[in-house]
């Protein structure tokens, strides 16, 4: 079998390459190694940012591809690829658009607080703010498209691509074009132990199905690989519920404590880099702790939601010297002291009993290094050349995050799967 552009994987990603692949006439086959796809995508929250676009004007937001760039490249120290920061910003508001008037994805602006690093309200959710949603609408969206599920790819070739089935027979697709779109290695505790080590033995929150395989078949093709030590990180999974407790609570001015009841960090630096002080607190674990109204907030999100029905929201509990830290913290909040790990605590509202708590560990969610692309998503070689018919993007691409868990700005992930997916997509069916 011979087909134009083959893209492996069903995520947000692949999905959206194959639909740009499919409205630039190519014929498409996507080969999905789970029965059902799902990614971290599903297991996502579901917000893209974007900038300048018009769900942002329609609610009177002021942002520009220029300054969700200077954002990202703030967030990570200016150590990501200064033109593909800039090509993936400007591509950003383009394709949320095109996703919701050409393939009727409504998206809608996330409102009520800013996420760390984010000048601008950009981020774009589908109604339900699920990523398990999102991936819904893209494959209705997809529809038409031939998506081969229970397929896991298991060779490359510069012309061919080798897939397995469940009863272990093996196929064979000669292909004009690759979209590797199957995301990083966050599932594969080998590589994760030898780029990552210093989250390899916490909890891997993202999709197991992720095991590195676009960066093994691309290096193998000769391509070069960057930032291999960068990934997003969360501070925030409760324990031993396994439910994102979305990080609005700490912006809107929520704070972290451990199991004496004592805080370790600036919670405002970002929820990436807060996986390691919640990891090296006692028992690998910390407690949000906020107020009635913080938990209002919570309840307009899913998964918060959940964490509630659940057991995960504690309204009685006592944690060590909890009522010692907390009187300091209203202190902060009323400007009679300054807080020493460095966050302005002055512009939220303060704390007011009664205290809510969820017992929270931090977790690896995602990988951020991969191979080299230029802004047409072709994969390059160690020289910088493009490498025949290979395209990446996503989780399989570098991203826009640097080298460190503090590099990644809120949404660098869906952000790259998205408008590298259509980038990808349209070139490869040129
Ligand atoms: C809990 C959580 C919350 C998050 N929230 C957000 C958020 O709100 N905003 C944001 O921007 N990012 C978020 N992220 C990160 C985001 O989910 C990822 O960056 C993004 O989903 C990556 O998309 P992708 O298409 O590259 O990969 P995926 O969605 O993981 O898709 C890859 C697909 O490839 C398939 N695959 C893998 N190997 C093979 C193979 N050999 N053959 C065939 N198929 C294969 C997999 O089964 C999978 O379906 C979150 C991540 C997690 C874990």
């Amino acid at each position: 079998m011979k087909v134009q552009v083959v893209i492996v994987g069903a995520g947000a990603c692949g999905l959206v390459a194959a639909l740009a692949a499919r409205d630039a006439g190519a014929q498409v086959l996507v080969l999905e190694r789970d029965a059902s796809p799902s990614g971290s995508t599903s297991l996502s929250s579901g917000f893209i940012p974007a900038a300048y676009t018009r769900f942002q004007r329609a609610a009177g937001v002021t942002d520009s591809p220029e300054q969700m760039a200077a954002d990202v490249q703030h967030k990570n120290h200016a150590l990501a690829d200064p033109v593909m920061v800039d090509a993936i910003c400007r591509a950003s508001g383009p394709t949320i658009e095109w996703l919701a008037d050409r393939h009727g994805i409504a998206f809608e602006l996330v409102q009520g607080f800013l996420y760390p690093g984010h000048s601008a309200l950009r981020m774009h959710c589908v109604a339900e703010k699920t990523g398990a949603a999102l991936e819904a609408a893209l494959l209705r969206a997809a529809g038409e498209i031939d998506i081969l599920c229970s397929a896991s790819a298991t060779q490359v070739t510069g012309r061919t691509i080798e897939f397995q089935r469940p009863d272990g027979s093996c196929e064979e697709v000669e292909y004009e074009n690759l979209v590797l779109a199957c995301s990083g290695f966050g599932g594969n505790k080998e590589m994760v132990r030898q780029y990552l080590p210093e989250i390899a033995d916490a909890l891997y929150f993202g999709h197991v199905g992720n095991q590195g395989d676009a960066i093994r078949w691309g290096t193998a093709l000769g391509a070069g690989v960057r930032d291999m030590t960068g990934y997003q990180g969360h501070g925030s999974v409760a324990k031993p519920h396994g439910i994102l407790i979305t990080w609005a609570l700490m912006m809107e001015g929520g704070v972290q404590v451990n199991a004496n009841g004592e805080r370790f960090s600036n919670e405002h630096l970002g929820y990436s880099e807060q996986c390691l002080p919640v990891i090296k607190q006692p028992g690998g674990e910390a407690w949000c702790v906020y107020d009635e109204r913080l938990h209002r907030l919570g309840m307009t999100f899913p998964d918060y939601r959940e964490a509630d029905a659940a057991g995960a929201v504690k309204r009685s509990f006592s944690i060590g010297k909890l009522a010692q830290t907390m009187a300091e913290v209203a202190g902060y909040a009323e400007g009679k002291a300054k807080d020493p790990f460095g966050r302005d605590f002055t512009t939220k509202p303060k704390l007011v009993p009664p205290y809510y708590a969820v017992k929270v560990t931090g977790a690896l969610f995602h990988t951020q290094g991969g191979l080299v692309i230029d802004t047409r998503a072709r994969v390059l070689d160690k020289a910088g050349r493009p490498i025949p018919r290979l395209f990446a993007g996503g989780g399989a691409a570098c991203g826009v995050s640097g080298p460190h868990v503090w590099g990644y700005l809120s949404g660098n992930g869906l952000l790259t799967a998205v408008t590298l997916g259509r980038i990808a997509g349209t070139e490869a069916a040129r």
